[in-house]
């Protein structure tokens, strides 16, 4: 495994793009239990190893257990319907608000929901890698990125100045369309781009910084902001923060919600905000939900903005939008 890992570790280059091919075994063994599975069927089993090795992030090998199958039928229905959703409107947008020291709504971030007709509300954790398996995670941005529009300019109408936080796939911002989609969009629909604010994660900088940090450089130019998403569970270099044109970093839940009492986390959380003190980053604490949290955090910088259960859940936009002014809105819990 490590051998052919290392043979595909250098990047091919496409059109210009460096194109990286990861490695991922899945492994069944045959005759074990079964001994009259037919060709096929030892390959799909082969198959369901593979996925699953590739869900867990690939670069794994796994063996086949029984209850693959189970998943991988719940899986292929799932993508199955996935690739209906759009047109059959069962995709929802939700908002969840971010909040200054003050209390003061700042910004929000748009998280989408699935409303399956036959499983209900489905959490993006769990349809969102299904896209992002294929192509369906460009038609799912491009979606929402439309919607984004849409809901800047009802914003607008109702006299509120929304800042909006979207999160982009790392394969739908590696193409080579999608600066100039993106371009286009912003000019068709007329938004204002530093009402923008794309979430990337780190993964994303690990092979091609200076392709990603130039498109990135493109979409600055016309004011479109950049937030590094799940800041402290990747590689976490603070190099990329020195080579890329970023404006925000969010810090993962995991470290926010430990903090009060893991001293690592606790240094950890003090280093980051110094660094970004330093490079002029805003920082945003996602997964708020306690006030000892909220507290801990507000000692460590004056500048810091919340996102978390405590302040507000995500909810559909329309409520979010309906209450945006109230001071007392109901659907704040501060
Ligand atoms: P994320 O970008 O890290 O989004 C934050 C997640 O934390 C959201 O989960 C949000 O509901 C949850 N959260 C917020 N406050 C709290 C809290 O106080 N406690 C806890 N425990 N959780 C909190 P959600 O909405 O299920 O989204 C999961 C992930 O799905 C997102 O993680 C994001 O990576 C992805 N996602 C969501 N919407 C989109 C989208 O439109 N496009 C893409 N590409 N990915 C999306
Ligand atoms: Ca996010
Ligand atoms: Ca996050």
């Amino acid at each position: 495994m490590d051998h052919c890992q290392h043979l595909f570790s250098t990047p091919f280059m496409i059109d210009d793009e460096p194109v990286v091919v990861g490695v991922s075994v899945g492994v069944v063994r045959f005759p074990e239990t079964e001994t009259r599975l037919s060709a096929d069927e030892i390959f799909q089993r082969a198959n369901m190893a593979l996925t699953h090795s590739r869900l867990e992030g690939g670069g794994h090998l796994s063996f086949y257990e029984t209850k693959m199958s189970n998943a991988a039928a719940h899986r292929f229905k799932l993508e199955r319907d996935l690739k209906r959703a759009v047109e059959k409107k069962e995709l929802r947008l939700f908002m969840q608000p971010q909040f200054n020291v003050a209390g003061e709504k700042v910004a929000a971030e748009l998280l989408l929901r699935w409303e399956h007709p036959e499983l209900g509300m489905i959490s993006p954790a769990e349809f969102i890698p299904i896209a992002e398996s294929s192509n369906l995670i460009v038609d799912l941005g491009e979606w929402v990125m439309n919607q984004a529009a849409q809901l800047l300019h009802l914003a607008r109408q109702k006299g509120i100045s929304l800042h909006l936080s979207i999160n982009i796939s790392p394969r739908h911002f590696a193409k080579s369309s999608f600066v100039p989609w993106l371009n286009n969009l912003v000019k068709e629909q007329k938004i204002d781009p530093k009402s923008l604010v794309l979430e990337v994660t780190e993964g994303l900088f690990l092979h091609n910084l200076d392709s990603v940090s130039e498109k990135m450089r493109s979409l600055r130019t016309l004011g479109i902001e950049f937030s590094i998403d799940d800041f402290g569970t990747g590689y976490s270099s603070l190099a990329y923060l020195k080579r890329l044109p970023v404006n925000e970093i969010k810090i993962d839940k995991a470290f926010v919600q430990d903090a009060p009492q893991d001293a690592d986390d606790a240094a950890l959380i003090d280093a980051l905000l110094a660094v970004a003190e330093k490079m002029q980053l805003r920082v945003v604490a996602e997964g708020v939900e306690t006030f000892e949290q909220a507290d801990f955090l507000k000692q460590c910088s004056q500048s810091i903005i919340y996102q978390g259960y405590l302040f507000g859940r995500p909810a559909p936009v329309e409520e979010w939008l309906a209450f945006w002014n109230q001071p007392d809105c109901p659907l704040s819990n501060r």
